[in-house]
């Protein structure tokens, strides 16, 4: 059912962790190009699931990203990359003031063939009875779906090759991060889509928080949120439903610092996470060094900005 009315907003990150190298700033470009694909969607009255993709796919296509193609190297210097979607709509008439939502989820783990994960998540959603896939299942749905296949080898892109072998030599280099969006558009829709290459010199098999809904994202009819940073931490936290659950009670900014504090104070892990509530308001915040996001509304228009961090 369509109640158009609401006044779109839209919220991207590029990943918590360590400060990008100065040459490296263009990951603003990245997430400007990722808002203004979200941007162009939701103005024109569009869904907010297909702003959050379309941002998304743009970022795994951005080898500074960790994320498709610039996803991290496992130990073994394969890639294994995870990704999710989850959309609540409201599908009804409101009923005791209150509006019928249906909450739908797709996502893919250890994936390492399909150029683009977050467009394999969706179509598991949309193609089957089931949120999570992996392994040669999920790659027979990326084939129904006409989705690219690759060899594995063609999704390590040159610099993620390069990254791998100064980590083989003990050194850590900075880079850009995980990716993730978050929207409500004019209907009422609140979506939120993840995707990662996973934590550096995992092993192999290893499966993060970024695909799992609850902690790597998560929506119900009071806002969507993203994660990022240590994906032990956000499991063992669930950190997407933490925030989401206290938007009953706080504002979006404190629902999210919160959720941060805790998360540290549990598992003395870094993370970061982005959400926006039913009504369009925006929260971020993270405890790693940096976390660069980019921010649409109808009157802003799409900006980007290194996300304060929480003292630590
Ligand atoms: N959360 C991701 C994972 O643990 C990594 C990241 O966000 O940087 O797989």
């Amino acid at each position: 059912m369509k109640r158009r009315s609401l006044v779109p907003a839209f919220i991207a990150h590029g990943g918590a962790g360590r400060r990008a190298p100065a040459d490296e700033l263009p990951g603003r470009r990245g997430l400007l190009a990722a808002g203004a694909a979200a941007a162009r969607i939701l103005l024109d009255g569009g869904d907010a699931l297909d702003a959050v993709v379309a941002a998304v796919v743009v970022l795994e296509d951005d080898p500074l990203f960790n994320a498709g193609y610039g996803s991290y190297l496992t130990i073994a210097g394969t890639v294994e990359m995870d990704a999710a979607v989850t959309i609540a709509r409201p599908i009804g008439p409101r009923a005791g003031g209150r509006a019928p939502f249906a909450i739908s989820a797709g996502g893919v783990v250890m994936v390492r063939r399909v150029r683009n994960p977050i467009l394999l998540a969706r179509a598991v959603m949309e193609r089957t009875p089931h949120v999570l896939m992996g392994g040669v299942g999920a790659e027979r749905i990326a084939r129904e779906a006409g989705l690219r296949l690759c060899r594995p080898e063609a999704m390590i892109a040159p610099r993620s090759r390069e990254r791998w072998l100064v980590l083989a030599r003990g050194q850590r280099p900075p880079q850009h991060g995980t990716v993730g969006a978050v929207a409500v558009d004019s209907h009422g829709n609140l979506a939120a889509a993840t995707s990662t290459g996973g934590v550096t010199l995992k092993l192999p098999g290893r499966i993060g928080d970024s695909a799992i809904p609850g902690a790597g994202l998560y929506a119900n009819p009071r806002g969507a949120a993203s994660a990022t940073g240590e994906g032990e931490a956000i499991l063992k936290t669930a950190l997407c439903r933490d925030a989401v659950e206290a938007l009953r009670r706080k504002p979006a900014q404190d629902a999210v610092m919160n959720a941060i504090t805790r998360l540290a104070a549990l598992t003395g892990g870094e993370a970061g996470i982005i959400t926006v509530d039913a009504k369009g308001n925006l929260g971020y915040a993270h405890n790693a060094v940096v976390m660069e996001i980019a921010t649409f509304n109808p009157v802003a228009g799409v900006s980007h900005r290194f996300a304060p961090g929480i003292r630590r």
